[in-house]
């Protein structure tokens, strides 16, 4: 299992946030920052990642309740029919 500073040492976007790596910011915030991608697939793609390192949607969705509480998926009532 690998420990969180090796998770987030090897991330780009982690050392994009540290601001390790260059990027044009567009929006920083306590939780999120969003900066102009490098490779954009149409003028004007910009990417919006968390401040804290996560891998996986669940992670992800924990992070979206911070900016809006009880508004992420995981909230969302089950209209999957599993
Ligand atoms: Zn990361």
């Amino acid at each position: 299992m690998r420990t969180p500073d090796a998770q987030t040492a090897a991330c780009v976007f982690c050392a994009i946030v540290r601001g390790e790596a260059p990027a044009t910011f567009v929006h920083q915030d306590e939780v999120v920052v969003a900066f102009m991608d490098i490779r954009p697939v149409q003028p004007g793609h910009l990417l919006v990642v968390p401040r804290a390192h996560a891998e996986l949607i669940p992670e992800l969705e924990a992070i979206a309740d911070q900016i809006r509480p009880g508004t992420s998926q995981s909230d969302a009532p089950d209209i999957s029919g599993r």
